[in-house]
């Protein structure tokens, strides 16, 4: 099963997307866990997007591109979590995807508001120190959704695949209510 949640910043996205992979069994493929691990190394790539990430800015399409491409070939099963975040992105993951015969079985959109998105994740930098949890890269991360991420939520609502999640709820709730989601578009629990 290969599915794509999307949401802003805050959403629970990741949190949601490693339940639903861990219970099937698949991969919970994160773009923000990608470049954290690239920058922890300290590798070159770490070391060319790490004020790129403090700012709470995009890298540039096509470096996360070419680094989402090299994992998805390897994955049969995957939740797709912080990627595409721009137009040019989810065109590029159409065509690669196309290219290796592993369409989308489905995409989930979180729903939570820029008030509820921004307390949490001040929250979080409170608890993690997250350096793009800070008051100016969450604003500018709220803002870069809402200017090239929703078009790409456009997108996939113009396409028929998307379905719409309520995501301010308790995560067990809004769990349950993404499983239902994926049964009702026939896609099993497993
Ligand atoms: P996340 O953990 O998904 O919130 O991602 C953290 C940060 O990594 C973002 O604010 C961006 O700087 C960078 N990032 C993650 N995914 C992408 C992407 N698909 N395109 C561009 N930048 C990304």
């Amino acid at each position: 099963m290969r599915v794509l949640i999307l949401g802003p910043q805050g959403s629970g996205k990741g949190t949601q997307a490693k339940r639903i992979a861990a219970v099937r069994g698949i991969a919970h493929v994160a773009t923000g866990d990608i470049l954290r691990a690239a920058m922890a190394e300290g590798s070159e790539v770490g070391q060319r997007v790490r004020p790129i990430y403090d700012r709470g800015d995009l890298v540039p399409d096509d470096l996360m591109i070419d680094l989402i491409r090299e994992r998805l070939e390897r994955e049969d099963g995957f939740v797709l979590d912080g990627f595409p975040r721009t137009l040019p992105q989810a065109e590029a993951l159409d065509t690669m995807l196309d290219a290796i015969g592993k369409p989308l079985d489905a995409v989930i959109l979180l729903e939570v508001s820029d008030d509820v998105a921004t307390r949490r994740l001040q929250a979080r930098s409170d608890k993690e120190g997250r350096a793009d949890d800070s008051p100016e890269a969450i604003r500018n991360r709220l803002r870069l959704y809402h200017e090239l991420t929703e078009p790409v939520v456009e997108r996939y609502g113009a396409d028929g695949m998307l379905v719409a999640v309520g995501g301010e709820g308790f995560v067990e709730e809004v769990a349950a209510q993404i499983e239902d989601a994926l049964i009702r578009i026939g896609v099993s629990s497993r």
